[in-house]
């Protein structure tokens, strides 16, 4: 939270900080910390480097990220989880890539027609997926 909005008070006293949550929004983010904080404990391991962590360790990476509907905070199709120091490789990564790392790690939760609807876009294309996995296999190998 910005802390100059928290000092800046009313002649009243009263804090003018950002208007609160609606009570349906609130319960929203408070189902999307429980889901994502069992997602962590489900997962057990950073997607990207493989080494089992505690959930205080992982975050949740949205590959769907900038889609602003509430459905992306619980879609394990649109998700990968990874610690803290891979998060900010990963984050960068295109979807494309991201999708293939989820496809590589976690197949079973992998679904591109999901991914697309949550979206509303059929980007990024299978093939392009496809390319990402080959270079991600190829990085690993080597
Ligand atoms: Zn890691």
């Amino acid at each position: 939270m910005n802390r100059r909005l928290l000092r800046s008070e009313g002649t009243h006293g009263e804090a003018m900080t950002l208007r609160p949550l609606s009570p349906r929004r609130a319960a929203r983010e408070a189902e999307a910390r429980d889901w994502r904080h069992a997602f962590k404990i489900r997962i057990g391991r950073c997607e990207h480097c493989l080494k089992s962590k505690a959930p205080e360790y992982l975050d949740c990476d949205e590959i769907a990220r900038g889609c602003h509907r509430s459905k992306a905070l619980t879609a394990a199709f649109a998700m990968l989880c990874v610690c803290r120091l891979y998060h900010a490789i990963v984050q960068p990564w295109t979807r494309a890539k991201r999708l293939a790392l989820l496809y590589l790690v976690r197949s079973t939760d992998y679904d591109l027609e999901a991914f697309w609807k949550l979206t509303s876009r059929r980007f990024p294309e299978q093939s392009e997926v496809d390319v990402e996995v080959e270079k991600l296999l190829n990085s690993r190998t080597q």
